[in-house]
């Protein structure tokens, strides 16, 4: 990729880690988990103890939703970003949440520790060059429609800003298949290793849209090398407000813990 510069494996020869708090990505592997959105304070609160009691390392959760539908829930908003301010000073756990509008990231910056570029933003350039500004970690999903030249030029913007915080995220592409909610794409993971720097992540949520999917995917990604996962839990789906049928319970989400630590702790030991 000859267009690539900051982003290239080639450029830079070592491999990126971008510490958030005490967080290392890029070191070992990192989980990020929680509700696609936040929803009240208990429903974050009791999901947010549930992850970390089951070993996440960092706390998701959407304040501003992209919606297919108008009429969707758009997420709480400023209200949103203080309760996950609030679980962050109970549970310790950086916060993960997603900006969509260039005009919100210097004040959601208060507020969270890692902004997130959907997969519908992905090439959205004046936001890209925000989040570039901001010097905040940023974790930029790869677009549904996206190659993966096109995904790591999106990089370059935000490194080009001076940021070198980037965390990559494979959540799925667009393909002819119906059964799954998109095509995750596996191979994406170890090719962008071979291309970049940068630490990337695997969002088996997203990838499959299928409950009994995410924990195969998640151990698959990890064999292929990905610096850590981002999967949606909610203390109970049948209520969440988006994405529910891919919300694992805190007891699902614990099991596939064991899963993927014990596959990395395999690979640890036959290096
Ligand atoms: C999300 O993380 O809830 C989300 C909207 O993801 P994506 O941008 O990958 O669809
Ligand atoms: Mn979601």
């Amino acid at each position: 990729m000859k267009n690539l510069k900051l982003a290239s494996l080639e450029h830079k020869k070592e491999r990126t880690i971008d510490k958030v708090g005490n967080v290392e990505v890029g070191h070992g592997l990192t989980v990020i988990a929680g509700p696609c959105s936040v929803e009240s304070e208990d429903q974050l609160l009791e999901t947010a103890r549930a992850v970390k009691e089951a070993g996440a390392d960092m706390l998701r959760g959407g304040a501003f939703k992209p919606r297919t539908s108008p009429y969707a829930f758009q997420g709480l908003g400023l209200q949103g970003l203080k309760l996950l301010e609030k679980a962050r000073k109970e549970t310790g756990l950086p916060i993960v949440t997603e900006v969509i509008d260039t005009r919100d990231v210097s004040w959601v910056c208060e507020y969270v520790d890692v902004l997130q570029i959907g997969a519908r933003n992905m090439q959205n350039y004046s936001l890209l060059k925000e989040v570039g500004k901001s010097g905040k970690a940023v974790l930029l999903k790869r677009g549904m429609y996206s190659t993966l030249e096109e995904w790591l030029n999106c990089a370059e913007y935000i490194l080009n800003e001076g940021n070198p915080n980037v965390i990559l995220c494979e959540r799925g592409i667009r393909t002819f298949e119906t059964y799954t909610r998109n095509t995750f794409d596996l191979s994406a993971i170890p090719a962008v290793k071979e291309l970049t720097h940068l630490p990337i992540i695997a969002d088996p949520s997203h990838g499959t849209g299928r409950l009994s999917l995410i924990t195969p995917m998640s151990v698959a990604a990890v064999a292929c090398g990905a610096d850590g996962l981002i999967v949606e839990v909610h203390r109970n789906p049948e209520e969440a407000l988006s994405d529910k049928d891919q919300a694992l319970t805190p007891q699902q989400f614990a099991d596939l813990m064991q899963k993927v630590r014990s596959q990395r702790k395999f690979m640890d030991s036959s290096n």
